[in-house]
């Protein structure tokens, strides 16, 4: 069985991994003492400058082990694809007066959502186009080894709606089944998200035995 350490100290990430990997004989760990490590400054300016970093940083403190970080967020055409990178920090103006890129904490999901409504306020249904943009870097010793990219589009609501889940997913409905993220089983949300088809990407490499390249597989 081979061993795949997730950079995260999300256990419901961590979860999900373990679950989607176990029919391919791969075991899911958390990285040991992963709270006390030095946190990684995601500055970059993509999902995948984030996720290799951390991805990097964080292998070089567990040798020979694969690592996979992951970063992800909200794109929205009408905004530029903003929030993008700066998902978690989108309200630091409101809420701090500084540009997110300049705040050193997240910034609450409601807070993010109430930005992302105001900035659309007035613009058309037809131009509420989104996605939610996953990606996984995979590293051993410092190196990154190859990325993988999951996406799923949508589109934002007015308002919001559903219980589940966190961040931006009450706003993100999701044409394909009818339903916002917020609506979806902790099943469909696997089987629909960004994260899952990234996931799912990374495992298919793994079966045609990971073997290390950089280039990335999008889509
Ligand atoms: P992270 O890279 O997983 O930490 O995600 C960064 C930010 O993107 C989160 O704080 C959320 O605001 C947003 N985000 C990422 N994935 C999702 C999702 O599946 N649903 C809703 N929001 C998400």
């Amino acid at each position: 069985m081979r061993r795949v350490l997730i950079a995260t100290s999300n256990r419901g990430k961590l979860r999900d991994f373990a679950g989607a990997a176990a029919g391919h004989g791969i075991e899911i760990g958390g990285i040991p003492n992963f709270s006390s490590l030095p946190t990684v400054v995601e500055d970059g300016t993509t999902f995948e400058e984030n996720a290799r970093k951390k991805a990097e940083e964080y292998s070089s403190y567990v040798p020979g082990e694969m690592v996979v970080a992951d970063d992800s967020g909200l794109e929205v055409d009408a905004l530029h694809g903003d929030p993008g990178v700066h998902s978690a920090r989108y309200a630091a103006p409101d809420l701090h007066g500084v540009e997110p890129h300049e705040a050193d904490t997240n910034t609450d999901d409601e807070a993010n959502n109430a930005r992302v409504l105001r900035e659309l306020k007035n613009v058309a249904w037809e131009k509420r186009t989104s996605r939610f943009v996953c990606v996984l870097a995979a590293a051993r010793d410092g190196k990154t080894l190859a990325t993988f990219r999951g996406t799923a589009e949508g589109i934002i609501l007015d308002a919001a709606r559903g219980k589940n889940g966190f961040g931006y997913d009450p706003l993100f409905y999701f044409p394909f089944i009818g339903k916002t993220f917020a609506e979806l089983s902790a099943e469909e949300k696997a089987r629909y998200s960004h994260r899952g088809a990234a996931f799912r990407k990374f495992l298919d490499w793994c079966d045609g035995g990971g073997t290390a390249d950089s280039s990335q597989r999008s889509g």
